[in-house]
């Protein structure tokens, strides 16, 4: 749990190349508590937002991803590497975002985000503590924010 005194704050936990993209959920109110991360689509689908903190972040961190493969419509089946959720194109697919101005890294995910709800009502349909998902979770969105995108955790300077 981790909260979010304004709008500014949420805009100022992306890195600022990312900033300029991003658009609060319409209708948010601050202070915004935030029980494990906040993920929303912008009104255009284009983009994907992710807002998580960690013990080990210490701060918010904002990351804006493209959904860039839209409109695949083939049925495949594929997975998402955070929840692990099975699902045809529309529902999983390569987000990516820039790890600096000339490269950019994707991972597949739940185009969504909602990991977290797919988590939990999995563990609650097999009777697991639903704790340790959500714990998982953050775990990989922690990793991805560091190793992924080499965004620098603890307080800023
Ligand atoms: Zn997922």
């Amino acid at each position: 749990m981790f909260q979010l005194q304004s709008e500014k704050e949420l805009l100022n936990s992306f890195r600022s190349r990312d900033r300029k993209a991003v658009e609060a959920p319409k209708g948010t109110r601050f202070p915004l508590f935030v029980r494990d991360y906040l993920a929303w689509v912008d009104p255009y689908g284009v983009r994907v937002f992710l807002v998580f903190q960690t013990p080990g972040t210490q701060r918010p961190i904002g990351i804006a991803f493209r959904r860039d493969q839209q409109g695949d419509k083939t049925l495949t089946s594929r997975l998402c590497e955070w929840c692990h959720s099975n699902g045809t194109a529309d529902q999983i697919g390569l987000l990516t975002t820039d790890l600096d101005a000339k490269r950019r890294v994707g991972v597949n995910l739940c185009r969504d985000l909602r990991c977290g709800e797919r988590l939990e009502s999995e563990a609650n349909r097999a009777g697991r503590d639903a704790l340790d998902d959500a714990k998982m979770l953050l775990g990989k969105m922690e990793r991805f924010a560091s190793e992924g995108l080499a965004i620098e955790m603890g307080p800023k300077k």
